[in-house]
């Protein structure tokens, strides 16, 4: 099977296209999509509404959650507050029944699927320590994750007493998958990358050919920029974009 990953989209739909003509130019059989689709960018109705049409399977992320459960923004800093509540106000009935419809987990055959962590959505795995709290209740040999918009993954060994891994791939890169061995895979961010490179962030997975690669393509940075301003969403949102921070 050659899954096609896409995470933390933010309504940012020039990221989103990008990303899926990329997807479709490398052929996959099915799309899998980290949570995160709203919050923070000008789109997302459209965002909610193409992954909708692209048969995907999905799992909620925690903007996604905030988007359509008042009081859950509290947790967030002043400008995802403000981007949040702009969100709950556009977002038609059909997309905020869609977006609470979303679970936090699921699993495949091979693959778990959550936004942060598997105990916990919410949580940021970010370094070898925090991925064990993943790897000790991960039930499949894989995880795929997102949260923190940083492309990379970590390999852990349940054999060997040693933490696991983790290797970071902010310009993209290829990770051969190997019997026996645990994998937490985090594609990047789609729609609002933080790993330095402001290209979209995206990822193959194939458990036929045993690998995992992440991708990054560029888009139209300036069209999601001028329509953050236009939106009256805080500008630092627009700002960021441009660093890939
Ligand atoms: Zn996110």
């Amino acid at each position: 099977m050659r899954y096609g990953i896409l995470s933390d989209i933010h309504g940012n739909l020039p990221a989103l296209e990008a990303v899926l003509a990329a997807l479709r130019s490398e052929g996959v059989d099915q799309y899998l999509c980290l949570g995160d689709i709203v919050g923070y960018g000008p789109f997302p109705n459209e965002c909610c509404e193409v992954i909708r049409e692209l048969n995907c399977i999905v799992v909620r992320g925690n903007h996604d959650e905030a988007a359509t459960t008042p009081g859950k923004e509290v947790w967030f800093t002043w400008a995802a507050r403000t981007c949040i509540l702009w969100t709950r106000e556009v977002l038609t009935e059909e997309n905020k029944s869609f977006l609470s419809s979303l679970e936090p987990v699921k699993k495949l055959d091979d693959i778990v699927l959550c936004h942060g962590s598997v105990p916990d959505p919410d949580f940021y795995t970010t370094t070898p320590l925090e991925a064990m709290l993943t790897f000790r209740v991960l039930d499949r040999p894989i995880c795929l994750f997102g949260h923190t918009h940083y492309a990379g993954w970590f390999e852990y060994d349940p054999a060997s007493r040693e933490l696991p891994a983790q290797y970071s791939a902010p310009n993209g890169a290829r990770l051969t998958l190997r019997e026996g061995l645990l994998y937490m895979l985090n594609p990047g961010g789609a729609g609002q990358p933080r790993d330095g490179n402001s290209c979209a962030a995206y990822a193959i997975l194939d458990t036929d050919e045993k690998y995992f690669e992440i991708k990054r393509t560029p888009y139209n940075i300036a069209e999601t920029q001028q329509a953050i301003i236009e939106a009256g969403l805080p500008e630092a949102m627009a700002a960021r974009l441009d660093y890939g921070i």
